[in-house]
C-alpha cells in the first residue's frame, strides 16, 4: 500500500520510519519548497500543479501538518480515502470553529469572545476580565500571533502587534501545568488512548514531554479520554488526534487540537508498545490498532536550534537519539531524545545528564523538579 502524505517534514519522516516495517511505501507532497522528510518519493509543488500526479501514485492520503487549504483535502477526498477527514482540518484551522465544537461536545474551554477591531478587543477584555490572551483566529501556531492583555487599555497595542482582522480572545487560564492526550481511532471505530503527557514549553516551543504525566489523578486521564473520544466520534475521525489541555484546580480546560501525530507524543517511539506513528499508519491503512501501553516512564527532550554534542549523547546508554537531518537555525526542531526509566527520580537524573550536552536547552523544569518555574 502506498500512503500519500501531505507535508514532508520530520513528522512525515517518522511516519515513514514506522510504516516501512509494515511494508508501506510513501509519497510526500511538499508545498513549502524545503522538504526534510528525506525518505520516500517527494513531490515538490509550490504552485499546486501536481496534485493529480500525487493522487495517481497513492492508495490513501494523510497529512502531517494542518496548514494546508481545506479545499485541497476535499478535492483529494473525492478520489481517494483521506484520513483524517477534511472537516478535522477545517475545525482546527479556525479557533472559533474549534472552541465552538468543544463547547457543543461538553469539553471545557477558557471563556472566549471574538474581536474584529481594537474597540471590540477592548470590550472583550473588559467583559471577560483581564488578563486575557488574544490570538489570531486563523494561521496561528507555537504561540505566534498572540498577545496577553494585562488591562483593557492594552487593546490598541495588542491589535496592532497581532495585525489580524479577527481575533479569538480568551480568559487567561491559571493552569498548574500543560498536558496533552493523544488518541487513535481505527477505520472500524476502534479507539485507543495513550497516557496523558506533561508538556514543558520554553519561549512558546515544546521542550520536554513526560509520560505518563507524574502525579496525575485517574479521573483526569478519564476526563481527557472522554473529551477526545467525543471529538473522534463526532468527526468520524480515522488516525491519531492530539488534544492540548491545561490542568487547573478545577479540572482540565481544552486549549486546542491537532489532527495529526504530535511532538508531545514522540516519547511513544520507545516508550509505548506501539508508537503514535505506527498507530496512525495502522489506522489510515485500515488495520487493527496496536497496544498503547507505556513500557515504563518516558521523557522526550527536544533538540532545538543547535544539535549540541551528539557524540556524547550517543554514548549515554539510555538516550535514544532521533535526528531529523535538518540544518541548525534558532528555534528550529532538529531532533529529539527519548529517555526511559523505571522511576521518576531516575528519569530526572537521566534527563539532566542528556541536557548538559544540549547547549541552549533550558534547564529541566517540570512538576518533578524543585526548581519549577511558575
Ligand atoms: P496556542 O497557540 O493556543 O497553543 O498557545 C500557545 C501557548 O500560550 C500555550 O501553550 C500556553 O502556554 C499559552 N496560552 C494559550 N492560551 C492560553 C490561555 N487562555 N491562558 C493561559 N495561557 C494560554
Amino acid at each position: 500500500m502506498r500512503i500519500g502524505v501531505l507535508g514532508a517534514g520530520q513528522l512525515g519522516r517518522m511516519l515513514a520510519l514506522a510504516g516501512y516495517p509494515l511494508a508501506k511505501t510513501f509519497v510526500f507532497y511538499d508545498m513549502s519548497g524545503s522538504p526534510s522528510a528525506g525518505l520516500g518519493e517527494v513531490i515538490i509543488d509550490r504552485e499546486g500543479k501536481y496534485l493529480d500526479d500525487f493522487l495517481s501514485r497513492v492508495d490513501r492520503v494523510t497529512y502531517e501538518f494542518e496548514h494546508l487549504p481545506v479545499e485541497v483535502a476535499e478535492k483529494l477526498a473525492k478520489e481517494k480515502p483521506v484520513h483524517p477527514c477534511p472537516r478535522a482540518l477545517q475545525v482546527c484551522q479556525n479557533r472559533e470553529a474549534e472552541k465552538t465544537l468543544f463547547g457543543e461536545l461538553g469539553i471545557p474551554t477558557p471563556q472566549w469572545k471574538i474581536a474584529d477591531s481594537a474597540e471590540s478587543l477592548k470590550a472583550a477584555a473588559e467583559s471577560l476580565g483581564c488578563p486575557v490572551v488574544a490570538k489570531s483566529n486563523t494561521e496561528g501556531y507555537d504561540g505566534k500571533g498572540q498577545a496577553v492583555l494585562k488591562t483593557p487599555e492594552d487593546a490598541e497595542a495588542a491589535w496592532e502587534s497581532i495585525g489580524h482582522p479577527r481575533l479569538m480572545v480568551e480568559k487567561f487560564v491559571e493552569f498548574s501545568r500543560e498536558v496533552s492526550i493523544i488518541a487513535v481511532r481505527g477505520e472500524d471505530g476502534q479507539l485507543a488512548f495513550y497516557p496523558i503527557s506533561e508538556n514543558v514549553h520554553h519561549e512558546g516551543i515544546l521542550r520536554y514531554a513526560i509520560a505518563p504525566a507524574p502525579k496525575l489523578e485517574k479521573h483526569v486521564q478519564e476526563d481527557a479520554e472522554r473529551y477526545i473520544k467525543a471529538l473522534l466520534n463526532e468527526l468520524g475521525y480515522v488516525g491519531v488526534l492530539t488534544l492540548e489541555l491545561f490542568e487547573t484546580a478545577n479540572g482540565l480546560v481544552a486549549n486546542e487540537m491537532a489532527p495529526r501525530v504530535h511532538n508531545s507524543g514522540h516519547w511513544t517511539i520507545e516508550g509505548a508498545m506501539t508508537s503514535q506513528f505506527e498507530n496512525h499508519i495502522r489506522a489510515v491503512s485500515g488495520h487493527p490498532l496496536g497496544s498503547v501501553e507505556p513500557r515504563g516512564l518516558s521523557c522526550m527532550i527536544n533538540i532545538i536550534g543547535e544539535h549540541g554534542d551528539v557524540e556524547r549523547l550517543l554514548e549515554l546508554p539510555y538516550a535514544h537519539v532521533h535526528l531529523y537531518n535538518k540544518g541548525e537555525r534558532p528555534g528550529r526542531k532538529l531532533g529529539h531524545i527519548n529517555v526511559l526509566a523505571d522511576s521518576y527520580a531516575e528519569l530526572v537524573w537521566r534527563v539532566r545528564n542528556c541536557v548538559q550536552f544540549l547547549p541552549g536547552s533550558p534547564e529541566f523544569s517540570s512538576s518533578l523538579s524543585s526548581n519549577r518555574k511558575g
